[in-house]
């Protein structure tokens, strides 16, 4: 599958994405506990700007990786959707 933007190929299994996701975190020191975000995802896969069904239209992110970064927001400029997720 190639990107609306460019001839390139994009990620497209589960596999490929959770080791890109599990190889990005592996540095990372703040992140959500999983009941978060496990809401957060909830949040991405009911959001009409996921793409692909792991990107997030608004950044580019793998939302994966972005919903686990404690001090990452929702960037949907209509607003934050994961606002009222308490953690
Ligand atoms: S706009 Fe927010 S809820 Fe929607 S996909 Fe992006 S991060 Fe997820």
């Amino acid at each position: 599958m190639s990107c609306k933007g460019c001839s390139a190929s994009v990620i497209v299994t589960d596999a490929e994405v959770e080791q890109l996701v599990k190889e990005q975190l592996a540095l990372e020191v703040d992140l959500v506990d999983d009941r978060v975000y496990i809401e957060r995802l909830s949040r991405c896969q009911e959001c009409p700007s996921l793409a692909y069904t792991n990107t997030c239209g608004h950044c580019g992110c793998l939302v994966q990786f972005r919903a686990k970064l404690a001090y990452k927001t929702c960037p949907d400029p209509s607003g934050n959707r994961w606002l009222t997720i308490t953690k």
